[in-house]
């Protein structure tokens, strides 16, 4: 069905796409989206507005992912009552957001998000409306507010991408589309509302999204699209650094990290999210783009299984790359090695939150992740079995076969790990008594050439992965 609907829609909708105020209406029979696919608190919160005597519509990922036959993350309304005029409608919603006010009608643990249709407003550099509670633009034409409500058609042109304007009437089960969205979907193309530029200055973050969604959905980025974002990455410096961390997580935990990097690179977006790893991608390319990339693709093959991974161990690997370069720096200044490391770890981190928040119950574990690379070769006496009895220590042995995949020289200490998580006590001894003394090299990533075929690891899914802990 889904795919006669898409050849159905070929040709009339090959032609170059216009903005639209009157929309292109697919009525139940031109597409395969019916009321019982939706979630029932979607459609009853729809349905109790539309009672109510007010417009009301799925929109947004929901409408385009079941076109795509994707399962929706989210189900999100969009409908011309105010968030007061909805709040009142249900018991269990709350307005919130100050920058974009929605509100949330919460259903158990699902929550459908109901936002008033929108209006663009003009951008002028001279715009004297900082004060006002309803929109506010910074001086580069960056929405700060954005309260304007305004009719269908208007939130229709608001909308991020063609592809997420699409309206759902659930009651009798018609799709507007006001930007083309379908042919955009039809042919796999992010493509941006509007004037690309003037979009993107209004919301950088709309940069993110466009490789988000070509990159969760496997689709191209038009290139007009395309065109102005290495140009104006840098704007992204100006998001508030809350606003960037929930992006990335989104960015990262979507399941196609892998695709999603290579994309932030493409596009010179890197650099404004993690600089120091963009400088050390720079420097060594073959190393940390090695080290990443084997862990955005474990995370995503984790996600795949319905396992549970943590932003720590993606945030140690992305920042990994970039600390030898601060160690050697500290050091040069005459620090000695281990508070070389220490130090170098802390302003990392540091100096990263500052672009993107990482909250503290990530940030913690990250610097244990490091500490526990610098522990790691230190096995005599009771150290082993310390380590191990140590609730970082598998983060911290995933994080050690991670850099010795991408081509870190331990002296096989990797190996050394997994077997002895494997033997007995008395083989434990042997093992510990078998260390010939050797000066315990910390973390410094000497390389190695990267072995080939896969590795033997401890225990079920131990896949230099980022582990929950
Ligand atoms: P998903 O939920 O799968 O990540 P989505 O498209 O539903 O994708 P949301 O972040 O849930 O994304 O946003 C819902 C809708 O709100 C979008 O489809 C889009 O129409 C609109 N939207 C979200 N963020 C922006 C933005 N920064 N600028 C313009 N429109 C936006
Ligand atoms: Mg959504």
């Amino acid at each position: 069905m889904l795919k006669k609907f898409l050849q159905k829609l070929r040709s009339p909708l090959r032609r170059k796409p216009l903005k639209r105020s009157s929309p292109i209406v697919l009525n139940n029979n031109q597409h395969p989206l019916r009321r019982a696919d939706l979630s029932r608190y979607a459609v009853s919160v729809v349905d109790r507005l539309q009672q109510a005597g007010y417009q009301a519509y799925l929109v947004g990922g929901c409408v385009r992912d079941l076109l795509l036959n994707i399962n929706p993350k989210d189900f999100d309304v969009a409908t011309s009552a105010t968030p007061e005029q909805v709040r009142a409608e249900f018991r269990n919603a709350r307005v919130i957001g100050r920058r974009f006010k929605l509100v949330h009608v919460h259903f158990g643990r699902e929550i459908i998000e109901v936002a008033t249709f929108r209006a663009n407003h003009a951008i002028c550099d001279d715009d004297d409306d900082h004060d006002s509670n309803q929109s506010s633009h910074h001086e580069s034409g960056r929405i700060l507010r954005d309260n304007v409500y305004g009719t269908l058609e208007d939130d229709a042109q608001r909308r991020d991408f063609t592809i997420n304007a699409l309206y759902l009437d659930a009651s009798c089960e018609r799709i507007l589309d006001y930007a083309n969205g379908v042919h955009d979907i039809q042919n796999r193309l992010v493509r941006l509302i509007g004037d690309p530029q003037q979009r993107y200055k209004e919301d950088p973050v709309r940069m993110l999204r466009a490789v988000r969604f070509a990159a969760k959905l496997d689709f191209d980025i038009e290139p007009h699209s395309a065109a102005p974002i290495a140009l104006l990455a840098p704007l992204l410096r100006e998001i508030p650094s809350a606003r960037l961390f929930d992006e990335v997580l989104k960015l990262l935990l979507a399941g196609q990290a892998e695709r999603t990097f290579e994309l932030l690179v493409e596009h010179e977006l890197l650099a404004p999210l993690f600089p120091a790893t963009a400088r050390a991608l720079k420097r060594d390319p073959g190393y940390a783009g090695e080290l990443i990339r084997l862990a955005l693709a474990s995370t995503d093959a984790r996600i795949q299984q319905g396992k549970t991974v943590t932003p720590a161990f993606l945030f140690a690997a992305m920042l990994w790359p970039a600390l030898p370069a601060r160690v050697i720096e500290l050091q040069n200044g005459g620090m000695p090695p281990i508070p070389a490391m220490h130090e170098a770890a802390h302003q990392l981190i540091a100096e990263q939150c500052q672009r993107i928040a990482i909250p503290k119950r990530f940030s913690i574990p990250i610097r244990e992740i490091w500490d526990m690379q610098e522990r790691l070769p230190r096995r005599q006496g009771k150290r082993a079995d310390l380590l191990l009895e140590n609730p970082r220590f598998r983060a911290g042995y995933d994080f050690l076969l991670l850099r010795e995949d991408a081509g870190e020289q331990t002296g096989g200490l990797g190996d050394w790990w997994t077997d002895y998580q494997e033997v007995n006590d008395s083989e434990r001894r042997n093992m510990i008594r078998n260390l010939v003394a050797k000066p315990e090299d910390g973390a410094a990533p000497a390389r190695k050439k990267r072995r080939s075929g896969s590795r033997k690891r401890r225990g079920p899914g131990a896949d230099a992965s980022p582990t929950n802990d």
